[in-house]
């Protein structure tokens, strides 16, 4: 997806938002950032190829298995992102505040188009977790594997 959209979203001169592109690291960053815009969401971001791969979870993430979550697939956002907090103004894509819910790293266990399950080293969640592309192309299950 690259960055376009992200970009293409945004008015960089209102928002304080990274505009980002700068760092490619090939590290393994894992946020979840709660967004407070006109629905409270969680947004699940995964350093991979370059960008932050990134899924907006209506719900608050799941702690323990048994839960899953619908995790819809938003724009890649910049690796810079990672570390955002604060308000993005009125009238601005996602209005809001933003603030980081829980950070780490993520490992790679198995990766396939419509899969990835991978374990989370964050303060909140920890143990391996699942996603799985269902209903189309930007609908994915949440959850934590047993
Ligand atoms: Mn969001």
């Amino acid at each position: 997806m690259g960055l376009r959209e992200y970009w293409n979203k945004r008015d960089f001169e209102k928002t304080k938002e990274p505009k980002g592109g700068m760092e490619m690291g090939d590290g393994n960053i894992y946020v979840i950032q709660k967004h407070q815009a006109t629905h409270l969401h969680y947004d699940l971001r995964l350093e991979m190829d370059g960008v932050l791969k990134s899924w907006a979870v209506p719900k608050s993430p799941p702690m323990e298995s048994g839960i899953k979550r619908l995790a819809v697939e938003v724009e890649d956002h910049p690796v810079e992102y990672a570390s955002f907090e604060g308000t993005i103004p009125k009238g601005q894509y996602g209005a809001g505040t933003v603030e980081i819910w829980d950070k780490g790293q993520y490992i790679v266990k198995e990766r396939s188009k419509d899969k990835l399950i991978f374990e989370i080293r964050g303060s909140r969640l920890r143990g391996d977790y699942c996603l799985v592309r269902f209903k189309g192309r930007k609908n994915w299950l949440f959850f934590k594997k047993k």
